[in-house]
């Protein structure tokens, strides 16, 4: 290895971007957010300092996410991005790393090579992918090689990926474009028919944080949200329940937990009696949705568990892999020679 050159997992996120130094830790934590001038042509701000400019700018600069549920949108944009983030993971400015890169499980080729090129052009030497539930599965500590079903079910901003995964592959997945902004719309929605008020995102998010949950809450949570008043136009402020926020969700929480059961569904009975052990996974931001595994439980009477840390284990998860780079990339090479059929495969 090249002095300097220091492999690197990424885990570009329609929502966040973590970056996994290897023999580190990560090193890079921030919105998946870019702000560009156009006038200019010029990258203004990038990660943290973007997202706090969204809803913010003048007329000339706009702040983005150039990801849509968990694929590139903006291919250009979203170079110049990981251009930066892969610089501020990197010692030296002029070092090429190797990067594995994940990906939803339920992408295209093409989105895939999207992916690749964009992270070679933004200056990686040699790029491999790895599939987002099996980089979730190894940073939350499931032994994935090993003959036996486990259930991960990563609920990111922009997808909801549910998938089963037995020796090192997945062997079922559903794929959902619904995820936490889906979650935040439907806040905003709420907040407009019955107080009829205008929130921005962030607020909406805010307030699914505090008080939004899947599963009845042991105490109810009051939320005073600020707004403005459709029919004024003024500022003002309604107070709100836990119990209003669980009902303004109801509909796609319902959706993500039919996605899991519809997958349970699908599962060879053997696969499924192992995740009847050994329980479903919950990874991604949305996990942390207050009642979200009692939910499931619930439901699909399988235990659940929320990953230790939810909003880093599929970065984690994909930096322990860079232990294999080599055997990874060799594996996709092949797999691109002979594609090899895979169990049912379901996307919305
Ligand atoms: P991505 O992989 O798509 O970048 P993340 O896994 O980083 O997404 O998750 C981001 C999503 O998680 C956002 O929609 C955010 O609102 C949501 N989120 C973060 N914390 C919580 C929480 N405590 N409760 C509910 N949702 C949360
Ligand atoms: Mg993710």
């Amino acid at each position: 290895m090249a002095f300097g050159n220091r492999d690197l997992a990424v885990d570009l996120g329609t929502a966040n971007t973590l970056v996994y130094e290897r023999g580190r830790g990560i090193v890079v934590s921030e919105p998946s957010v870019i702000a560009v001038d156009a006038d200019r042509g010029e990258v203004y701000a990038v990660g943290d300092e973007a997202h706090r400019m969204i809803g913010r700018t003048p007329a000339t600069i706009s702040a983005t996410r150039p990801l849509r549920h968990g694929v590139i949108a903006d291919f250009e944009v979203t170079e110049q991005m990981l251009r930066y983030f892969l610089r501020k993971a990197q010692a030296s400015r002029w070092a090429r790393p190797r990067v594995i890169m994940c990906v939803p499980s339920g992408v295209t080729e093409v989105e895939t090579r999207a992916v690749e090129e964009a992270c070679l052009s933004a200056g990686a030497r040699q790029v491999a992918l790895i599939e987002e539930p099996i980089a979730a599965a190894i940073g939350a500590g499931l032994e994935i090689a090993e003959p036996t079903g486990h259930m991960v079910v990563d609920i990111g901003g922009g997808t909801s990926e549910v998938a089963v995964i037995s020796m090192g592959e997945i062997v079922v997945e559903t794929s959902l474009r619904l995820a936490g902004y889906d979650l935040d719309e439907a806040i905003m929605a709420y907040v407009r028919r019955h107080a009829n008020m205008a929130i921005g995102q962030p607020t909406a998010e805010e307030i699914k944080i505090t008080a939004g949950s899947a599963f009845p809450m042991p105490e109810t949570i009051e939320v005073e949200v600020r707004g403005r008043e459709l029919l004024s136009g003024l500022p003002r402020t309604v107070m709100l329940d836990s119990n209003d926020i669980r009902s303004a969700l109801a509909e796609n929480v319902q959706q993500i937990v039919d996605a899991v059961r519809e997958t349970l569904d699908q599962t060879p009975p053997e696969l499924s009696s192992d995740i009847l052990v050994h329980g479903i996974l919950l990874a991604g931001g949305g996990a942390l949705l207050h009642g979200l595994a009692e939910r499931l439980e619930d439901e699909t009477s399988m235990p659940t568990r929320v990953a230790d840390s939810p909003l880093t284990c599929v970065a984690v998860g994909a930096g322990q892999a860079l232990e294999e780079f080599d055997a990874i990339a060799r594996r996709q090479i092949l797999a691109r020679r002979h594609p090899r059929q895979r169990g049912p495969r379901m996307r919305r």
